[in-house]
């Protein structure tokens, strides 16, 4: 497994390769989650590319960039034994250099959700996203169901911008007690980590009324706040049950429908989701 750091770089690595290229775009500071896209990317593709960068555009002046965790050794450790060729690491200049000024924006389903509440995020996604695609050339990309906002914002900037490779979307990974994983769950002390549990205690609440037969989202909101009422540790920024791929909310849901949230655990917001009338075995 090669580490790679400029493009160049990067550019005489994938000479090597022949056949198909896998591509799993992360932050870092990996976990089983993550783990999970390389091992699928293992499975369909003949080289598996896994890119490590803290994106300083998708963050707003006010959240955590700098606190955000980095580890380059332990996460090369972990790539290296789920089966990495190449792992692009690249540095802040390589990917943002002196007047930077050029930026990808998705328009319509960027505006809801984890787009309404954090207004530049998805922005600093797309353009960073882009940019490794452009660098890396995938055939395959492969993302996690656990920011189910950004898969449906980047599907449409890959059919928008005639980007020529498949997006693979993985299932969330959880810890046995339900918690999705993340590389903010390391932010959260013993007692915030077991009241993080409410997300997926709510999510479980939701799928249980509509497999018996709810279909209103007022009903399922109203049983899913009783849920978060008996936790007086966490705080809900958005609770939604939205169209599964306009992300706008529905009242009655017909066939299937993403209901997904942020909540904050002290300073830790952390999101979740699951698609009702759709089999999820992470929360099974
Ligand atoms: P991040 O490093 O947080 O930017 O995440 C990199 C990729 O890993 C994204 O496609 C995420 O959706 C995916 N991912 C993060 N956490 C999980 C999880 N618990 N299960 C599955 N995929 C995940």
């Amino acid at each position: 497994m090669e580490i790679v750091r400029t493009l160049e770089e990067l550019r005489a690595a994938k000479k090597n390769m022949k056949g198909t290229i896998g591509l799993a775009p992360t932050m870092g500071f990996l976990h089983a989650g993550h783990i999970s896209l390389v091992k699928r990317a293992r499975q369909e593709c003949d080289h598996v590319v896994v890119s490590i960068f803290v994106n300083p555009t998708q963050f707003a002046p006010n959240e955590d960039f700098a606190a955000y965790p980095r580890d380059l050794e332990r996460d090369a450790a972990l790539l290296k034994e789920a089966g990495t060729d190449l792992i692009f690491a690249p540095m802040d200049e390589v990917m943002y250099p002196q007047g930077y000024q050029t930026y990808v924006t998705v328009e319509e389903v960027t505006k809801v959700l984890e787009g309404a509440m954090r207004p530049t995020h998805f922005r600093g996604v797309t353009t960073v996203v882009a940019k490794l695609f452009n660098a890396v050339q995938p055939d395959k990309a492969f993302f996690g169901q656990k920011d189910a906002q950004q898969v449906a914002v980047l599907s449409r900037m890959v059919k928008d911008l005639n980007y020529n490779l498949e997006m693979v979307v993985c299932p969330i990974v959880r810890d046995r007690d339900g918690l999705a994983l993340s590389s903010r769950n390391t932010y959260l002390d013993e007692t915030q980590r077991k009241a993080a549990l409410v997300l997926s205690r709510s999510l479980r609440k939701a799928r249980s009324i509509f497999d018996s037969g709810e279909r209103s989202s007022k009903a399922i909101r109203a049983a899913m706040e009783d849920v978060f009422a008996a936790e007086p540790a966490a705080k809900v920024q958005y609770v939604s049950i939205a169209d599964t791929e306009t992300l706008l909310e529905i009242d009655h849901i017909k066939s299937q429908a993403l209901v997904s949230m942020a909540v904050y655990i002290g300073k830790t917001r952390l999101i979740d989701n699951t698609v009702l009338g759709k089999p999820d075995e992470s929360l099974d």
